[in-house]
């Protein structure tokens, strides 16, 4: 799908349960008492697809994820000011849960702002542990401070700060064994957001986006106590994605390997490098999202996590 273009329209919207301030039940119960009607848990993407009028449904993939039909507007609903639901693309769900941190561990979330993958974070760590954010952008990181005192987060330390910046030596961050990396790309997978101006980067500003995504990807790696890293794009283009993951991988050897991410998910990373389908794309064409990338990457050894 190209940015604006066919498919923008009929991405649903994805309603977050915030497990942080409530849990699926009790914002199903809600919006029956709404009016809208439960189907239950969806057995396939097409069922999205066919969502229509006040009904909604249970995601296939993510177990705390709602669906309801597109354009469905809840910026005003008492559920989402008061931070119960976050309204997240459903491809934005999927580096939270794959990075998938055990409570009380320490996690990196490397560009944060406005923090909805943190939320995702801290909600999966049951605010146990402790994340380090950090973001380049004030505006930005004002915004996330004010989202996340809404979605009941803490455990959190916040700064405005370069990731490139962070000393992996630093002994306060001796214990983070997850990152989130999720940095800033050409944005050419946002279906309905990004003016088709945008969607077209030239040669030369996918070669620097790219140039920096490499660098802070390689930066992350070299985290000493880094078991997973989650690296994450809404860009479809395979020189933010794809060849940053297989150009990194290959300068640290066999010290890191690509996960198989979420084996169900029906939309593979493109085959760059041997290897590259262990990674997810999605668009709306395909998966009823926006356009996305997400490689899983964890340390080779005995300390490695379990995958998903
Ligand atoms: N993860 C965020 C979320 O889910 O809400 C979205 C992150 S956005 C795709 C990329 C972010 O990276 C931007 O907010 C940008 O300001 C930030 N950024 C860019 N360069 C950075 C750097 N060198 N260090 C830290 N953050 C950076």
């Amino acid at each position: 799908a190209q940015a604006g273009g066919p498919g923008a329209s009929q991405v649903p919207r994805y309603v977050r349960v915030n497990t942080l301030k409530t849990c699926v039940d009790d914002v199903i119960d809600f919006f029956r008492r709404e009016g809208y009607s439960y189907l239950g848990k969806a057995a396939s993407v097409e069922e999205l697809r066919s969502l229509s009028g006040k009904k909604f449904l249970l995601d296939l993939h993510l177990p705390e994820l709602l669906v309801f039909p597109p354009q469905t507007d809840f910026h005003d609903n008492v559920l989402y000011t008061s931070g119960h639901i976050i309204l997240q693309d459903k491809a934005s769900c999927l580096p939270a849960f794959l990075l998938s941190p055990a409570a009380g561990s320490h996690v990196i979330d490397a560009c944060a702002a406005p923090g909805n993958k943190t939320s995702h974070l801290a909600a999966i760590l049951k605010n146990k542990g402790q994340i380090f954010a950090f973001d380049v952008d004030t505006k930005r990181l004002a915004t996330m401070s004010t989202m996340l005192m809404r979605a009941g987060v803490t455990g959190f330390q916040l700064a405005q700060q370069d990731f490139l910046t962070v000393d992996p030596g630093d002994p306060k961050y001796s214990k983070v064994a997850y990152i989130l990396l999720d940095p800033s790309c050409s944005g050419s997978g946002m279906v309905n957001r990004v003016p088709m101006a945008e969607a077209a980067p030239s040669a030369e500003r996918l070669q620097a986006l790219a140039g920096f995504q490499r660098k802070v990807l390689s930066h992350g790696l070299s985290f000493p106590a880094l078991q997973r890293l989650v690296y994450s794009t809404c860009s479809l283009h395979r020189e933010e994605n794809e060849d940053v993951v297989g150009a990194v991988l290959q300068e640290w050897g066999s010290a890191f390997r690509l996960v198989d991410a979420f084996p169900g998910w029906p939309c593979r990373g493109l085959a760059a490098f041997p290897g590259a389908e262990s990674c997810l794309r999605a668009s709306a064409a395909d998966t009823l999202t926006h356009g996305f990338f997400v490689a899983v990457l964890e340390r080779r050894g005995d300390g490695a996590a379990a995958s998903r």
